[in-house]
């Protein structure tokens, strides 16, 4: 039976679990960046599955290969290998210039993956003594929503109420000369990165960073040291933070000078959304490790990946997952402030040995997850999505900002991913001085700008508080954009 938006959305309600807030809009249909619902109203969409349908909605190209790889082969398992990963680990690995891949299903994954990846090799590599290694990350940061993950957030509402959390991650790092004992490391801050390294870079494994910050929103930090960021300074951080031109090579020297991996999370930034093929080609750096997921499928099927050169990708091998075997103990001196390991282990030669096959794949190589992921590419280079991306941000940001809007307070972004920072309490006092009541719900807020441009056929949401996102597909019609901004325009001026 047909059933309607309201009638769906009650069936979600009643019997699906409420971990999400979505806008009440049903996808029903879509086709690149057109989206009808079940009562068959266009919209037009400005947030792309949170950048998984870069290439477009439904496009042709990715579902074909889905649809013939799904009638020829769709699992091998891990028993045995097929026709499709080693094509993929190909393509993708030469694509980035990394030369090994690890597949994995979702984002988070894909994540965790690379914290352990991050510890085996400072275990194997580094020295740092068994249990001790540290990963870094920054405040702020969105990574996903698995225990390891979450366990580096400063998001209340990722963390509160799941702990205990996983020691060893996260943005904090003990600092005896500061307040409290520890500090947190801000976004966009390199000192912050250079005094955790100078006080615990032995033992540091990696640091784990987003070129631009995609969810970073107010913080208040729970279970965290507070930063020393003042209010209105954590207010102007946001979506699509991006750090100064300066910061990511910094960075990289950073992480250099201390044998520190760098793990670059381009899960939402990367893959064209920012006008390169990844968000570190702006910066010019080439990090240790590197994230992707998302439009890695075009959104058509569940594919991440992490990259990586074989000096790091090989510390997992076959059978040694989350064991160390023929270890030495010898004693080491103290690494630094409040870091005192009592042993490091020395490997036996076997270990080290890079040419040794990877017999036993350490992930699912999935074979029509491999299939659409290697369209998905295709389509991205062939479409030249990356440009795209870049001339059509210019248009979205120029236009945003021709609107003159008393209620946008700042609009950032970096190709198609965009942030408007809505100024609700200019919009509230404006209604006020018109004798509008702004007291409790009727306060006006960046989510019911999001409702007054779902109501005219836009979708976009908001990511914390006033921040709204707008990132459409890249495939967007150049018109669509344009009447997008300008039905952003008369929301605005309706708010
Ligand atoms: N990392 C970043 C930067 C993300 O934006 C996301 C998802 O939004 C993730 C990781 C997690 O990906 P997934 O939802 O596929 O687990």
């Amino acid at each position: 039976a047909h059933l309607s938006s309201t009638e769906l959305i009650r069936l979600e309600n009643e019997h699906g679990a409420h971990n999400y807030h979505p806008l009440p809009v049903v996808f029903d249909r879509a086709l690149g960046a057109k989206v009808w619902d079940p009562e068959g109203r266009e919209y037009i969409d400005m947030l792309s599955a949170y950048s998984a349908v870069n290439q477009g909605h439904c496009h042709p190209r990715i579902v074909a290969a889905l649809v013939a790889q799904a009638q020829k082969l769709t699992l091998s398992s891990r028993a045995f290998h097929n026709s499709v990963f080693g094509r993929f680990a190909e393509r993708v690995g030469g694509l980035f210039g990394w030369e090994m891949v690890l597949p994995m299903n979702t984002g988070a994954e894909a994540v965790e993956s690379a914290l352990k990846l991050a510890r085996k090799w400072a275990y194997l590599r580094k020295g740092v003594p068994e249990g001790k290694a540290i990963v870094l990350s920054v405040a702020d940061n969105f990574h996903g929503r698995t225990l390891g993950v979450i366990s580096m957030s400063t998001d209340p509402s990722a963390r509160v109420g799941f702990g205990p959390y996983l020691p060893g991650v996260g943005p904090t790092f003990v600092d005896p000369e500061a307040e409290g004992g520890s500090r947190l490391i801000r976004f966009g801050e390199i000192s912050d990165l250079e005094r955790a390294l100078e006080l615990h870079g032995p033992r540091v494994a990696a640091f784990l960073v987003e070129p631009v910050q995609g969810e970073a929103g107010e913080s208040e930090c729970v279970g965290l040291p507070r930063d020393g960021l003042e209010k209105n300074e954590r207010q102007q951080a946001g979506a699509n933070n991006r750090p100064a031109p300066t910061y990511l090579p910094a960075v990289a020297a950073l992480c250099k000078k201390h044998n520190v991996l760098l793990i670059c999370d381009e899960i939402q930034t990367g893959l064209g959304r920012t006008g390169k093929m990844l968000a570190i080609d702006h910066a010019g750096i080439r990090p240790d490790i590197v994230l992707l997921g998302k439009a890695l499928s075009g959104g058509v099927y569940p594919v991440s990946a992490v990259l990586a050169d074989k000096d790091v990708m090989l510390c997992i091998q076959p059978g040694e997952h989350g064991k160390l075997r023929a270890a030495t103990r010898v004693l080491a001196p103290p690494l630094g402030v409040g870091v005192r390991p009592d042993h490091v282990f020395v490997l036996s030669p076997r270990r080290l040995d890079l040419n040794r096959p990877l017999t036993h794949p350490p992930a699912h190589r999935n074979p029509l997850a491999c299939a659409v992921a290697i369209t998905a590419l295709d389509v991205l280079v062939e479409e030249d999505l990356s440009a795209r991306a870049a001339r059509l941000g210019e248009v979205f940001r120029s236009s945003v900002l021709a609107l003159k809007s008393p209620y946008i307070k700042t609009v950032r972004g970096l190709g198609l991913l965009n942030a408007v920072v809505i100024d609700e309490d200019a919009c509230n006092a404006a209604r006020a001085a018109r004798g509008q009541d702004v007291a409790g719900n009727k306060r006006r807020t960046a989510w019911q700008f999001c409702l007054l441009l779902k109501a005219r056929g836009v979708l976009a949401k908001t990511t914390h508080g006033n921040v709204v996102r707008f990132a459409p597909p890249l495939v967007i019609e150049e018109a669509d954009l344009v009447e997008a901004v300008k039905i952003i325009g008369e929301c605005l001026v309706d708010l």
